[in-house]
Order: structure tokens, then C-alpha cells, then sequence
């Protein structure tokens, strides 16, 4: 049988038996006896140089497994960001007003691992060929092996009229004008998170002084572009019906879900559920894009709608790597690091692997890929160290979670790269929102990825 890490489901099923907090952290929980095995069979070695450029979860994870398996290795972790260990998953909890920015915060460098030198300097060029990677301090360094794990930014500069960018390094982020539109809403930054419930509010107060005689325009937009997380913006979407029908106002709203593809999940079934999901709030589901927003107006225009007054707009903004990444060269047409899906490897620089939200694989973008991804790439460059074959893969496992109505959460879970998703062992389908999941995203699941994957155990 194919060994894996283990992955959110595995644990649950522990902590269903044991507890979830200890189990999430518990260091037998992940393959730490196979990589202690691996040290003893090798006798002797040159130190092994290599650069992890990110430590976000998924640089900060590698950084943990690498520094165990390897015999001498010698790391450099290239962060800029003091606060890049923050738990973004938790975005959606701020944004639908269970947590506070508290419950996200983590600092870099209580999770940087022993042995590992951090640089703080941002990468600016790969150089695939001569295996060098140059720093903004001007800094050019030579390694035996590259991880690109620079996650994504958020590009709503893409979108006409929400100029201004934010920038991906900090989750405390330099906000633009538009941003304090109180009308104009996204999870997927902090500031954003923070404002939401207060929006969401204000919409309910609109709709209550309304008296019913216009319906309030209510309107959701996502790219077609893979972008992480895909549940978050429909977890926002759930709790804003909720919070209207509590208010006995839901009927004085009109909510549009407009989507670049026409679909809400790259996957059949799930694409299924989600429409049946939000179709039964009364969710309107339109195949068109975002082109334009006046925030003065509060007009967006949407290339199948044309001009649309709205009330209150939630936007998921296209999302794209870093720039030095297409400098250096290394990206695929899609925007992303050209890797292999099995086994992550850049397509042209063998040397050069990529991981989390950047890797051009197309499994969901979301933290618990991580785990299986960092197995993957640790095992693979540990045999190359050892002089043998390499032969670990990515079975391209994903998993998100979206925040249902009366407190359940149902999983967003797929294999083999979304064409399997998980036969229901817990679940009795796709999409099924279940309060033993609420539980675990408000405890488990932060347990799992900050002790456990972050920490290279799981
Ligand atoms: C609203 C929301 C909800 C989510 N919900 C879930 C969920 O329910 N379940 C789930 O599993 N996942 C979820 N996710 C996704 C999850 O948070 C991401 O998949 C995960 O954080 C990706 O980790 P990463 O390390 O690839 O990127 P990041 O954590 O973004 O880290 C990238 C790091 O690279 C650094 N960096 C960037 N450029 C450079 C450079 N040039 N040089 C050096 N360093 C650089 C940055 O400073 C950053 O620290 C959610 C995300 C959001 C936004």
C-alpha cells in the first residue's frame, strides 16, 4: 500500500477516538519514524544546500521535514514577512464573525526551525540553470536544490476601478482607497475579513429600512483562474442569507453568484452540491466576469450583465504568482510554476521543486495539500541525496471547508486531482454539512495544520 501523510480526515477520525488537540500535535502522527530510519542508512555525506523561498505554511513546513530527513542538511528560508506563519484558513471565521484577528496571528519566528538560516531579504531572480537564487539585497546565493513555496497575491488591480494592490507578504496589508467602500466586501485579505461581519450587518439594516420596495442587489464575483480556497467566498455567501432570513428580510434582497466559468467547482458532484446548496437560499447563478467597479456609484460592470447597481459586492480576486517567478522564467501559461503533478518537479529545472498555493498543479490551492506535498518533495530530494531513484508522488489531495447555515461546516475534499472526490466514510456526500465538522473547524483543524503540519509532523 502507498504511504501518506496524514491528511484532515485521518485525524479526525483519531481525535473522534482520542481528542483532537493532542492528536493534531502528537509527533508519531506523520511518518516521523520513516524519516528517522532513512538518517541511520546513510553513512556519509557533503552538506546538502538548499533554499526554501517563502516560509508561509507550506516554506515553513518543508523547512521542519527537510531539516529531519536529511543527513547534513544546510537551509536558507528566504521570508520577508514577520507575521508569514499567520493561519489564513481562520479568514473565513474572522469574516463571518466567530474569530478575531487574534485567533489568526502567529509570528515567523516562533516557527522557524532549529538550523535553519533565515534570510529576510525577497527573492528576485531564479536562475534555473546555474541553480542561484538573488535576493533584493543584491545577494547571490548557489544551491543544491529550490523550493518556490511564495504562495499567491491577491490581483483585484486586474479588475478596472480597484487599483491599488495587496500586497501578499503581509497579512496586515497596505489598504487601497476602494477598500473602505463599505459596500464592497472579500474575505481573502485581513482587513477584508475584519470588515465583514460590519458589512454584512449594514446590509441587513439597509434591507430591514428598505420596507421591501426595491430589491437590494446583492452580488458575489469569482474568476475562473484557480485561486485558493475556493469554499471561502460561498461560506460568506451562507452566512449573509442566514443573517438576512434571521432578520425576516431575506425576500428583499436578489442575490446573483456570477462566475468567470459558470462554475462554482472544477469538480462535477461538487459543482452539483454547491448549486444545490446555495439554490435553495434563492442564489441566482450567472457565466460572466467582473471587468469594471465604480465605488462612488456603486456600479459594477460584468461582461454579460453590463451595468449593475449594487448594494453590496463580494469579490474574489483573481490571484497570480509573483512577478520575479515569470522573470525567472518558470512559470507555465497558466500563471503558475510549471511543476509535474506527481511529483512536483519543475518541467525543465529538475533541481527547482514548487509547493503550496504556487505549484502549477491542479489540485485545490488550499493548506491541507501541504502535508502530502511536503512529503512528496522531502522524500524525493532525500533519495536523490542518497544517490537513489526517486519515487514518492502527490496524489494531488485537497481539502477546504465551507461554513454552513445553524452552525455545520461540510468538507471540500478531493484526491487525484478533483476527478475523485473522497467516498463518503463520515460525510454521506459531497457537500454534506454536518455539525461534527463545525467542531472541528473551530477546534481541529487549527490544531492539525499550526502543531501539526506547520511543525512538519503531519
Ligand atoms: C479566506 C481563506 C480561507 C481559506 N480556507 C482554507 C481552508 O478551509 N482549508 C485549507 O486547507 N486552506 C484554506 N485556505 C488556503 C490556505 O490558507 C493556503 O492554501 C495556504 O496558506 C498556502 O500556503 P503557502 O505557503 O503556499 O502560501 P502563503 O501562506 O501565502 O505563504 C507564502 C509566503 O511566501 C512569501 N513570499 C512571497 N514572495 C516572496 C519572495 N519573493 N521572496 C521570499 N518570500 C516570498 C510571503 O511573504 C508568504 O509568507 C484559505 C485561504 C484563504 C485566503
Amino acid at each position: 500500500m502507498k504511504k501518506r501523510a496524514l491528511n484532515r480526515r485521518d485525524v479526525l477520525k483519531l481525535a473522534a477516538i482520542a481528542g483532537a488537540g493532542t492528536l493534531a500535535s502528537h509527533p508519531a502522527a506523520a511518518g516521523a519514524n520513516e524519516i528517522k530510519s532513512s538518517k541511520k542508512a546513510v553513512s556519509k555525506k557533503r552538506p546538502l544546500h538548499i533554499a526554501i523561498v517563502g516560509g508561509g505554511m507550506a516554506g515553513t513546513a518543508l523547512a521542519y521535514r527537510l531539516s529531519r530527513a536529511i543527513t547534513y542538511p544546510v537551509i536558507t528560508m528566504y521570508e520577508p514577512g514577520e507575521n508569514s506563519c499567520w493561519y489564513q484558513p481562520g479568514l473565513t471565521m474572522i469574516g463571518t464573525g466567530i474569530w478575531s484577528v487574534a485567533d489568526v496571528s502567529y509570528l515567523r519566528d516562533d516557527y522557524l526551525p532549529m538550523h535553519v538560516t533565515l534570510n529576510r531579504n525577497a527573492v528576485t531572480k531564479i536562475d534555473g540553470s546555474t541553480r542561484t537564487v538573488t535576493d533584493s539585497g543584491g545577494n547571490k546565493t548557489k544551491y543544491d536544490h529550490i523550493i518556490v513555496a511564495t504562495g499567491l497575491q491577491l490581483d483585484f488591480a486586474a479588475i478596472r476601478g480597484l487599483e491599488g494592490s495587496v500586497a501578499s507578504l503581509q497579512p496586515l496589508e497596505k489598504v487601497a482607497d476602494w477598500m473602505n467602500d463599505p459596500a464592497v466586501a472579500s474575505v481573502y485579505y485581513l482587513h477584508g475579513a475584519i470588515r465583514l461581519p460590519r458589512q454584512v450587518e449594514a446590509l441587513v439594516q439597509k434591507a430591514r429600512k428598505s420596507g421591501g420596495r426595491a430589491k437590494l442587489q446583492v452580488r458575489f464575483a469569482q474568476p475562473s483562474i484557480a485561486f485558493k480556497s475556493p469554499a471561502a467566498a460561498k461560506s460568506v455567501l451562507l452566512r449573509l442569507t442566514q443573517a438576512l432570513e434571521s432578520a425576516g428580510v431575506v425576500d428583499r434582497a436578489e442575490i446573483v453568484f456570477s462566475s468567470e466559468d459558470g462554475r462554482l467547482s472544477a469538480n462535477d458532484d461538487y459543482d452539483r452540491s454547491y448549486r444545490k446548496l446555495l439554490e435553495k437560499e434563492g442564489v441566482v447563478f450567472k457565466k460572466e466576469k467582473l471587468l469594471r467597479v465604480d465605488t462612488e456609484k456603486r456600479k459594477a460592470v460584468f461582461s454579460v450583465s453590463g451595468e449593475t447597481a449594487y448594494d453590496f459586492l463580494h469579490i474574489v480576486p483573481p490571484m497570480k504568482a509573483g512577478a520575479f517567478l515569470a522573470k525567472s522564467g518558470l512559470l507555465s501559461k497558466d500563471g503558475f510554476v510549471d511543476v509535474d503533478d506527481e511529483t512536483l518537479e519543475h518541467k525543465v529545472h529538475a533541481h527547482i521543486f514548487a509547493i503550496g498555493d504556487v505549484a502549477g498543479c491542479a489540485a485545490l490551492k488550499t493548506a491541507a495539500a501541504i502535508s502530502s506535498q511536503i512529503q512528496t518533495v522531502t522524500e524525493t530530494i532525500r533519495r536523490l541525496d542518497e544517490g537513489k531513484k526517486p519515487k514518492a508522488t502527490y496524489d494531488g489531495y485537497g481539502c477546504d471547508t465551507l461554513l454552513c447555515p445553524e452552525n455545520t461546516t461540510a468538507l471540500y475534499e478531493a484526491w487525484d486531482y478533483g476527478s475523485r472526490p473522497l467516498s463518503p466514510v463520515i460525510s454521506l456526500a459531497p457537500l454534506k454539512c454536518h455539525a461534527m465538522y463545525w467542531y472541528s473547524s473551530l477546534y481541529a483543524d487549527k490544531a492539525y495544520l499550526m502543531r501539526g503540519v506547520l511543525r512538519g509532523w503531519a
